[in-house]
């Protein structure tokens, strides 16, 4: 007998016929003698609903009355779920964040969890019902009902687990498991068994957005085993979030991403003297504005060029700060460009494998594509290019590293 927490998403919850979908599904679980812990988001589009309320009435309302507003959407589902589980002969009950305690920091609209005392829910299991939890919120030391920032039940049904040390913590969704890139840019994109912790990060990060990165980042600190499945396919073994498995070989790339939220700076012609990185990144970070690659050239008149990236929406803002700077410093010239995208190969097993960035290199030149900027990690491979060859690098990267075919 295993404990489990699924935990089911706002599509999947979308109607009624939905949420007894879920219970049909909690259920045949709960008959082959597993303990359920459930944890539901809102019925699809209905936070989009509340915050819009908010908003024609304040401009800037109160963040503590958002939270109030905003965890009703995920109260509403906790009822119906545990109606639909009694409706087909199933003991459940429901639990709002608070109800539980699950205890968080005052941040409202981004709280953290601190403590999660799950004495109720554990005496509910022992007396064999399904326990059902309301995602995405929690209470503050205070009594004040707090939420975990957009997508937060992801990391909701992780910290259940990790508190009830559950045996596996299941993400049901509209996919059916992590893929090795968007399958709308690469039609020949295949589903991924399993993948590491860390590059789970590293897509998600990047931009494949299955889950909410904290909740990842909480299952590898919390040693939670994590699984992604689609709610609606039956049968299917989705994709396995795990640790890197001594013994067996990894895979060299498990995945590709790309961001097209992507902005360059740079500044040209500047004089190159100890200090000039923070003169120039520390306005950008002063305005909170978050800097992702770097690089800096020498030239050989004693001046350098000076490059980074930042997100596309803080590209304006980020151009006057550097624009100002480059007068202080008296540099020769400011340019920039929106129209650009990252392109990022990612795996383990780069670590053990040699030629990987070089293979990468070749395969982008032979389709004609320039290279704008390279960084690395340990685990990951990024380049910037023109954004009208995503589609194109994306798939011959995808072709170059064997990623359509069937693991080994
Ligand atoms: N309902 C919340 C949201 O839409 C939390 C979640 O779905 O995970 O962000
Ligand atoms: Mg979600």
């Amino acid at each position: 007998m295993a404990l489990i927490v699924q935990k089911y998403g706002g599509t999947s919850v979308g109607t009624v016929e939905r949420i007894q979908n879920v219970a049909r599904r909690v259920k045949l679980r709960r008959d082959a003698g597993d303990d359920v812990v459930v944890v539901v988001s809102a019925m699809s589009g209905e936070t989009n609903r509340l915050i819009g309320l908010a908003h024609e009435i304040s401009e800037h309302p109160d963040l503590r009355e958002m939270d109030v507003l905003v965890t009703t959407g995920e109260q509403v589902t906790i009822a119906l779920l545990s109606m639909a589980l009694h409706a087909i002969g199933c003991d459940a009950r429901s639990y709002t964040g608070a109800q539980v305690r699950i205890l968080t920091d005052s941040a409202h609209g981004k709280a953290r969890i601190n403590d999660i005392d799950a004495l109720r829910v554990r005496a509910d299991l022992k007396a064999g019902r399904v326990v059902v939890v309301a995602g995405f919120q929690g209470v503050d030391e205070d009594g004040n009902i707090t939420t975990l920032g957009r997508g937060g039940s992801d990391t909701t049904a992780v910290a259940m687990a990790a508190a009830l040390k559950a045996d596996e913590c299941q993400i049901f969704t509209d996919v059916d498991g992590v893929y090795t890139t968007d399958p709308r840019v690469e039609p020949r994109a295949r589903k991924l068994d399993r993948i590491t912790f860390e590059e789970m990060l590293e897509m998600a990060s990047l931009g494949s957005k299955v889950l909410q990165i904290r909740s990842v980042e909480f299952a590898g600190k919390y040693n939670v085993p994590l699984r992604v499945l689609s709610s609606f396919d039956e049968g299917g073994e989705g994709t396995l979030i795990t640790f890197e498995e001594e013994g067996v070989e990894a895979a060299k790339i498990s995945g590709i991403a790309f961001n097209r939220d992507e902005a360059k700076l740079t500044i040209r012609g500047v004089p190159d003297q100890p200090g000039v990185a923070y003169k120039i990144l520390g306005p950008i970070g002063e305005a909170n504005i978050e800097v992702d690659m770097i690089v800096q050239n020498i030239a050989n008149d004693d001046t350098t060029d000076f490059t980074f990236t930042v997100n596309r929406g803080e590209y304006d803002k980020a151009m006057k700060i550097l624009q100002e700077t480059a007068e202080e410093l008296g540099a020769r010239e400011v340019i920039g460009d929106d129209k650009i995208v990252k392109i990022s190969l990612v795996g383990v097993g780069m670590r053990s494998h040699a030629g990987i960035a070089s293979r990468m290199f070749e395969t982008l030149s032979k389709e004609g594509i320039n290279i704008q900027m390279i960084s690395t990690s340990e685990i990951k491979i990024s380049v910037v290019v023109d954004e009208k060859y995503l589609e194109l690098g994306v798939r011959a990267l995808h072709d170059a590293f064997d990623l359509g075919e069937a693991e080994e």
